[in-house]
């Protein structure tokens, strides 16, 4: 497959998007990045890497992180995390309390905000035990790099303050689980741990590496290594497919026809199982949260290479 020259395509096709959409704001130190940015990178299984754009500038995975928080945390507990999470879609908005009330804290996925606070309390109580060493931030970012191939990828640590700094609905969310008991640790650590993951900063290139394990059937496909068992990696890309581009998840599903999950810091990453890994990222999103442009950019791909899950 000519993956370059339908990069080309792509990338003529959205230039007209890219005044469209809004940058989240609401994470203050969002609101600075340069909104018509847009890069794309595909990784095939075959190791051959194709991209475009601003594909090696670094960028704030916000969201994409829940996807390795929730690997690490299958890793560690197994099915054992779905005493503590459902997976059904929210269709609600990522950040919503409304429906944690009614279902005694338990959130619907590990794909919105509470659900992901309780992922990152189940690997706190791993990478922290008590009396023992405070290793959380750093648990979550080396997994990162050695999936990326990549020990330069950090945090940053400007975006992970500006969140922190005006993070009241996470901070409630995170209060309002632990009152129903759904949080082992205090949850101003589990807070501290999550918008670090959040913060993290990578590249297009970076974070199709990093995926590529999920088209692989839990493999990295470069050494063999079992990241996680087939039937676990199936399990995340239903999520994807199901909970991962917030609720317009259907929308997604429909248009681009792959599993994917996106971050409000503008990028998207999904995956072919057996054939690659992609990321693109543009910060001005729809008003469902995801890149706008990169919606339009997946959604070319899987209809000029016809290849898609479905
Ligand atoms: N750090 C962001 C938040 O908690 C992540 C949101 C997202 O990318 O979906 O609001």
């Amino acid at each position: 497959m000519n993956y370059s020259e339908i990069l080309k395509e792509i990338y003529a096709e959205v230039q007209p998007l890219l005044t469209q959409g809004q940058v989240a704001d609401y994470i203050p130190e969002l609101a600075h990045i340069p909104p018509t940015k847009f890069g794309m990178a595909i990784l095939t299984s075959e190791g051959e890497q194709f991209q475009i754009g601003e594909a090696s500038e670094k960028f704030s995975i916000q969201s994409i992180s829940k996807l390795f928080t929730l690997t690490l945390a299958m890793r560690l507990e197994g099915d054992a995390i779905w005493q503590r999470i459902g997976r059904e879609p929210s269709g609600t908005a990522f950040n919503s309390l409304v429906q944690l009330e009614y279902e005694n804290g338990i959130p619907r996925n590990p794909f919105i905000n509470a659900g992901a606070l309780v992922v990152t309390d189940m690997i706190l109580s791993h990478a922290c035990p008590p009396g023992g060493l405070d290793n959380a931030h750093e648990t979550v970012l080396d997994f990162l790099r050695k999936l990326a191939q990549n020990a330069e990828i950090g945090f940053d640590l400007d975006v992970a303050r500006s969140e922190r700094s005006t993070g009241y609905r996470n901070i409630a969310l995170a209060n309002f689980i632990k009152s129903f008991g759904n949080l082992r640790n205090e949850p101003d650590k589990v807070l501290d741990a999550y918008f670090h993951h959040c913060s993290i900063a990578m590249t297009c290139s970076d974070l199709a590496r990093a995926g590529l394990f999920l088209a692989n059937k839990g493999r990295l496909p470069w050494n063999d290594e079992e990241i996680i068992k087939p039937n676990q990696a199936k399990y995340i890309k239903s999520l994807m497919l199901t909970c991962g581009t917030y609720d317009s998840v259907g929308d997604f599903a429909y248009r681009v026809g792959l599993p994917g999950k996106s971050g409000v810091g503008g990028g998207i990453l999904a995956v072919m199982p057996g054939e690659f890994s992609v990321c693109v990222w543009s910060p001005r999103l729809n008003e469902n949260g995801n890149s706008l442009a990169g919606t339009k950019a997946l959604e070319l791909l899987t209809t000029l290479t016809g290849i898609s899950v479905f």
